[in-house]
């Protein structure tokens, strides 16, 4: 019942870009490489595949434009998902993807 009552207080704009983030689908390395489309799961700032955590939250290369709220080491993804910080910075992030 309680991840019912979470799922309800969520509400989400599915655009193209965040159903990619969501899914860890899309133009990711570790996912391009597990379908055959990259060499390597590797991101290329060489620390960790490349996933959309990896990018959301951990990524030497996004760091500059990472909003001050998804530093925040007790981040609670369900409730900054949905901000509109946290939705422009996909955006950005998305905008660097080859
Ligand atoms: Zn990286």
């Amino acid at each position: 019942m309680r991840y019912i009552h979470t799922r309800q207080e969520t509400v989400l704009n599915p655009t193209f870009v965040l159903t990619q983030f969501l899914t860890n689908h899309g133009k990711f390395q570790q996912y391009l490489h597990r379908i055959g489309k990259a060499a390597s799961p590797k991101c290329p700032c060489s620390e960790d595949d490349q996933t959309a955590m990896h990018l959301l939250l951990h990524c030497k290369l996004q760091e500059k434009n990472r909003p001050a709220h998804i530093k925040d080491p007790n981040i609670v993804l369900r409730k900054v998902i949905k901000m509109p910080q946290t939705i422009k910075y996909i955006n950005e992030i998305f905008q660097t993807l080859k």
